[in-house]
């Protein structure tokens, strides 16, 4: 992981988090089942540093 730091408060303790269920993002296109998505955030502030889709693939042609 490059980013061990907050850009807005400093803080170092970072997590890692994820969406699910019914916040999860789906293709435009294709009615299928879509990507979790995961966060890494600061545990001080809440400032989401880093989200992304676990199934990039998924949406691959969907543009
Ligand atoms: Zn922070």
């Amino acid at each position: 992981m490059a980013e061990t730091k907050c850009p807005k408060c400093g803080g170092t303790e970072l997590g890692k988090g994820k969406q699910s269920g019914y916040a999860m993002m789906a293709p435009v296109k294709k009615m299928s089942f879509g990507s979790n998505i995961e966060y890494i955030l600061c545990t001080e502030c809440g400032y989401i540093i880093e989200s992304y889709v676990t199934k990039p693939e998924k949406f691959k042609g969907n543009y």
